[in-house]
């Protein structure tokens, strides 16, 4: 076994992961971990936009972003960390730019933005245009240009390590164990501080935009060392996946004039949000995709509708609603090139001539480790940060999304608190000694890593995870009740069950042992969908994204709170629901305190 020392520990690659890295690095010895190499990341799929209030083609500011931010999230947002997402967002995305990232420009050189979804002027007004990017390839630019930067850095990086258990002594962190994918060989590494940036797990869903490794690690790691999963109920469904196959079609097809068609051909979106139609916020358009098709107008009665970015369908509804801009088939293949590709090599479908059929696939979990604004993560409802553990991006919960996130915020979110996290990290090693390591602190994890390795029993992990899957799509998708949560809390822990006493691998070896990490990136999954379930059934209202059958109304007198889920002694969770939501933008403008949201 070997042992390394760094100050600093980043574990994940992705956006969020660089960015603290690359700060982290200007006031302390970083490495940074992760499991794929870097610039494999999921950050590298995002496609739309990156949101900041520039005004770049027409009037913005970083309050209306905000209250988007706010209000979008159905109030849950922590309204303190909403503000300095807007107001910060600006002068991180022209930092961007400075380091080398290759916008899309406007004829007079300046960064374009396009429209997304609740992305509005003037509190609430029309659909501005606030998302920067790259063709439909923003996040991948922006992978590869901090990468470049860690590297100038002399950031360390450790890649293809699987990191599987954090160390703690006593009420601090003070480091990871990984294993080394190629040899096998268990690391243990000793910090002052780690930062977990391990991004999404939309792996419990069936249909997902996810990549295979979004596994929820980072998650399942620090639950079962003691820290809260925050908010977990809420995970959002993004309305425009490919039928059946789940792969993302960017809200940037909207947010350039695409509309969604039922199977009448009717712009269905004009009953649900009358004001700002198919650019309202996910949750919504992902609810009224399902309610078209339980009302049988699906496309030909199936479960899916069309995706129209044609010309001659974009221009006709917009000469229809009197604005002069048109679209060529030539504008569409230079904004939107990978989605194209997409559906020409998966689907047989040219989108410049004809629509994509649509499903709403499982994509962004608006919950987390839960942090303060500096990344600390925080374990309890009074917000007390458990020293050396930090935590940004998709895993970590801050909260600035709250019950549902606005496209093209997660990418802020990774840049604006991935950038504090690193600054905080940075400031914090230069005051704070290590603290030494305990004793034997590989002996749990390598015992459970034994037992996985040996299982032998009659169930495959991709038959549990199949099943997992398929319950949590079908019971805490889109829609819920209280009978089918019940349903998934239970299957769960029969999963879990039979992942401890009943599983089977077929590989016992060394090295790059997949069947091995795959069967305990399971085990994370199935913590998470239990969390997740119970948090769920726990919630009785409807908020964002999580919208219930048998409580169908947003309850603020009892529910304006977030959920904090523990991992108990005996495996199973408890809830408390004793922490408040900032309302600090609120108790100084009318204009943020809660109201019913209209689209
Ligand atoms: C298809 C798609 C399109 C999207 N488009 C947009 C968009 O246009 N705009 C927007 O704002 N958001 C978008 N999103 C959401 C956004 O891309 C993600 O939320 C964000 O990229 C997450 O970044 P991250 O840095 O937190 O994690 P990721 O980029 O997912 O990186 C996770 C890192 O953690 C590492 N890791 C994980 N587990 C371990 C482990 N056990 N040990 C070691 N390393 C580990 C991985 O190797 C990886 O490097 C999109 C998401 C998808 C899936």
């Amino acid at each position: 076994m070997q042992t390394h020392q760094y100050e600093a520990l980043i574990v994940g690659g992705g956006v969020a992961g660089l960015m603290a890295a690359l700060y982290a690095s200007r006031g302390a010895k970083t490495a940074v971990i992760s499991k794929l190499y870097p610039s494999r990341s999921h950050t590298g799929a995002a496609q739309g936009g990156i949101g900041a209030a520039l005004g770049n083609l027409e009037e913005d500011r970083p309050e209306w972003h905000a209250f988007d931010t706010v209000k979008g999230g159905d109030y849950l947002s922590d309204q303190n960390a909403a503000l300095v997402l807007a107001e910060e967002a600006i002068d991180a995305v022209i930092e961007l730019e400075h380091l080398g990232l290759p916008f899309d420009r406007t004829e007079d050189g300046r960064i374009s933005q396009r429209r997304f979804g609740g992305h509005t002027s003037g509190f609430g007004g029309q659909p501005v245009r606030r998302a920067c990017h790259a063709a439909d390839r923003t996040g991948h630019m922006i992978l590869q240009t901090l990468y470049q930067q860690c590297i100038k850095n002399e950031v360390k990086f450790f890649d293809e390590f699987h990191v599987i258990d954090m160390i703690r002594n006593g009420d601090t962190v003070v480091g990871v164990i990984a294993v080394n994918i190629d040899s096998g060989e268990l690391h243990v590494f000793h910090s002052k501080a780690v930062l977990f940036a391990t991004g999404g797990w939309g792996r419990v869903w069936e249909i997902t935009s996810n990549a295979h490794a979004l596994t929820g690690d980072g998650n399942a790691i620090t639950y079962r060392r003691g820290v809260p999963m925050q908010d977990m109920e809420f995970f959002q469904f993004h309305p425009t996946g490919i039928y059946k196959m789940g792969i993302l079609i960017t809200e940037g097809v909207r947010g350039e004039g695409g509309v969604l068609l039922n199977d009448r051909g009717e712009r269905f979106m004009e009953r649900y949000a009358p004001s700002i139609k198919d650019l309202a916020s996910r949750d919504v358009v992902s609810r009224a995709i399902y309610l078209e098709m339980k009302g049988k107008r699906g496309i030909k009665g199936q479960r899916y509708v069309h995706l129209d970015i044609t010309p001659e369908t974009v221009n006709r509804y917009l000469a229809e609603a009197g604005d002069d801009r048109r679209i060529t088939r030539e504008y569409v293949e230079s904004k939107l090139p990978d989605i194209l590709d997409f559906c020409r090599t998966y689907l047989g479908v040219d989108p410049v001539k004809e629509p994509m059929p649509v499903q709403p696939t499982a994509h962004y979990g608006m919950g987390g480790i839960p942090t303060d604004l500096d990344g600390r993560a925080v374990i309890d409802a009074q917000g007390t940060p458990l020293p050396g553990l930090y935590a940004a991006g998709e895993c970590a919960c801050v909260s600035v999304h709250g019950a549902n996130r606005l496209g093209t915020n997660s990418l802020t979110d990774l840049i604006v608190f991935g950038r504090r996290s690193g600054k905080h990290m940075a400031e914090f090693c230069q005051g704070a000694e290590f603290t030494p390591l305990p004793d034997n602190p590989t002996g749990e994890i390598e015992a459970e890593l034994e037992r996985l390795r040996q299982a032998n029993g009659s169930r495959k992990p991709y038959e549990l995870r199949n099943e997992m899957q398929q319950v949590m799509m079908e019971d805490v998708g889109v829609f819920r009740t209280a009978e089918g949560m019940q349903q998934a809390v239970d299957t769960m822990r029969k999963l879990k069950e039979e992942y401890q006493t009943n599983l089977s691998i077929d590989d016992r070896g060394q090295r790059f042992n997949s069947d091995l990490y795959e069967a305990w990136e399971l085990g994370c999954l199935l913590d998470i969908a239990e969390v997740t379930a119970v948090s769920a059934l726990a919630r009785k209202e409807s908020r964002g994204a999580h919208s219930r059958e048998d409580f169908p109304k947003r309850n603020d007198e009892t529910w304006m709170v977030h959920t904090l889920a523990y991992q108990t002694e005996d495996g199973s969770v408890a809830l408390n629901h004793e922490k408040p939501v900032d309302m600090s933008l609120a108790e100084k403008d009318e204009k943020f305190v809660p109201k019913e949201r209209v689209y």
